[in-house]
């Protein structure tokens, strides 16, 4: 059951409004999150969207549902542009490679894994992989077929003025929807999208099927609208991804789902598939280095380079609502860091001293109560970061309540605070190429110095210190003994 608390209440994006949250099934929640194409490693940006799912559902599992998360990965089907025009992702960047598309595949599926465990992104209870979806795939285009689509020499497309009110999530004018410009001849409406693309006579895929409309593969849509549906049924509670994914391809699930649904009897409450659908915003960079065709682009593996701990990254998006566009700086993961350091230096402290009480105990029933508002409120981490900074710096308390109330906040916001080491959060660049044996023989010889008042000898160790790229933090308030320098 819920917990007797503030009621959850998130933003529907179908509406535009704040709902309270109401599961489909008593004590329950059902979560779909659109998850990667596999094609390339995913930037820090696509990471947001993961992170805000996390969130969302660590919430759902605080405010007491049990909760069912379902993230797919996109193997295949999804072209280089949303709307019909383009090649497929995954073939495009297999023949610049010159590899299996399955190996492909594998290598970037690994690496978006290992960014969500660095991450302390929670393991959903299952990963749906597209392409062992393809026969159900083929089983919910027939269904719909007679009464929802056309074949053309291209493939099996979906006529959007066969469900009521197609793109109401996006806001969109049904005749000519944004990102359509590469019109396919002989579509009905500007909207329709592919459901099934053949394979163009003389070519072979690499990743085909054979299926009613012949040798093809699935369009990206129809992946998610049967993976949800498959694992989840319809219909599910809350369906989660990028902002991007409100204009075409959610609605594009949508007018499958309500044709889908029309054509098993279910009613109009059931079409959507969703009750809930909610999207992050986008994460932004000035210089263009989000685009994963630049060089040097922002994946998690260049902030870890650089020296940050990818955590301080998870920081970052929780200083922000999901809803609101957030800037990536260098200067801004700095201050999430030291933000993310200071708490936990807090928590060595107390573990020092206490372990964690079993439950937090009455001196915190305040900051519970407004954390749990906070989070409620529409998932505001902002606001409930703040809560648990104020448990930390509380003074006179007893130090296993107070890592309890921690412990329960931290719980949501999924810091892993309880297990980072402080000397895990320095910035360590892996260009610079002093060893940790190195600084560490000479931090001991500063405090020899220093006990004997040496102060010039001091100086030159600094110096000579600095030389090699390490900046060392006598008097650092965190108690830091030295940071690697740019
Ligand atoms: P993709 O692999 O392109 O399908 O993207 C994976 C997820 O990242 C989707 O939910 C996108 O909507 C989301 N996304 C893409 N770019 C950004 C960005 N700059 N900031 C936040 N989310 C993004
Ligand atoms: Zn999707």
């Amino acid at each position: 059951m819920a917990r007797a608390m503030t009621e959850l209440r998130l933003f529907n994006s179908l509406t535009r409004q704040l709902e309270t949250f109401q599961p489909v099934h008593p004590g329950e929640a059902r979560v779909y999150t659109c998850g990667p194409t596999v094609y390339n490693y995913p930037h820090i940006g696509n990471m947001r969207a993961y992170v805000f799912a996390d969130v969302l559902g660590r919430t759902l599992c605080f405010k007491g549902y049990r909760l069912t998360h379902v993230i797919n990965i996109t193997d295949v089907g999804h072209l280089t542009d949303d709307a019909d025009a383009g090649e497929d992702k995954m073939e495009k960047m297999a023949a610049e490679k010159a590899q299996s598309i399955w190996d492909i595949a594998r290598h970037y599926t690994e690496a978006y894994w290992a960014d969500i465990k660095a991450l302390n992104i929670r393991q959903p209870a299952q990963w749906t992989i597209a392409t062992d979806y393809i026969d159900q795939m083929i089983q919910f285009a027939s269904d719909i077929a007679d009464k929802h689509c056309y074949e053309l020499a291209s493939g099996l497309y979906f006529d959007v003025s066969t469900v009521a009110d197609y793109g109401r999530l996006a806001r969109a004018v049904t005749d000519d929807g944004e990102g359509r410009i590469d019109e396919v001849a002989g579509k009905r409406n500007a909207a329709d999208f592919a459901i099934w693309r053949k394979t163009p006579p003389g070519e072979t895929r690499q990743m085909e099927w054979d299926s009613p409309w012949g040798r093809g593969a699935p369009g990206w849509h129809l992946e998610c609208s049967v993976m949800s549906g498959a694992v989840l049924g319809f219909p599910f509670d809350i369906h989660t991804g990028g902002i991007d994914h409100r204009e075409i391809h959610h609605p594009n699930e949508i007018a499958q789902n309500q044709a889908h649904c029309c054509t098993n009897g279910l009613d109009v409450a059931a079409n959507s598939g969703a009750n809930i659908w909610m999207h992050n915003n986008f994460l932004v960079e000035r210089s263009g280095k989000m685009s994963k065709s630049s060089g040097e682009f922002l994946r998690l593996q260049l902030l870890i380079d650089k020296g940050y701990h990818p955590l301080a990254y998870r920081m970052l998006c929780l200083q922000a609502h999901y809803r609101s566009e957030l800037e990536f700086s260098w200067e801004g993961l700095g201050a999430a860091l030291t933000r993310l350091k200071r708490l936990v230096m807090a928590v060595t402290n107390l573990r020092a001293q206490a372990d964690p009480a079993k439950t937090p105990g009455p001196r915190f029933a305040d900051h519970l109560k407004r954390f749990d508002a906070a989070v409620a409120d529409d998932l505001n981490t902002a606001v409930a970061l703040t809560v648990l900074e104020e448990v930390a710096t509380t003074k006179k308390v007893d130090a296993g309540e107070k890592l309890a109330a921690i412990v329960t906040m931290d719980a949501v916001l999924g810091l892993g605070l309880l297990h980072l080491d402080r000397a895990e959060l320095r910035v360590r660049p892996k260009a610079v190429e002093m060893t940790e044996e190195h600084i560490a023989a000479a931090i001991a010889l500063r405090k020899e110095l220093r006990s004997q008042q040496n102060y010039a000898a001091l100086d030159r160790n600094r110096d000579e210190l600095a030389a090699k790229g390490v900046e060392v933090m006598d008097g650092d308030p965190l108690g830091w003994d030295w940071k690697l320098g740019e």
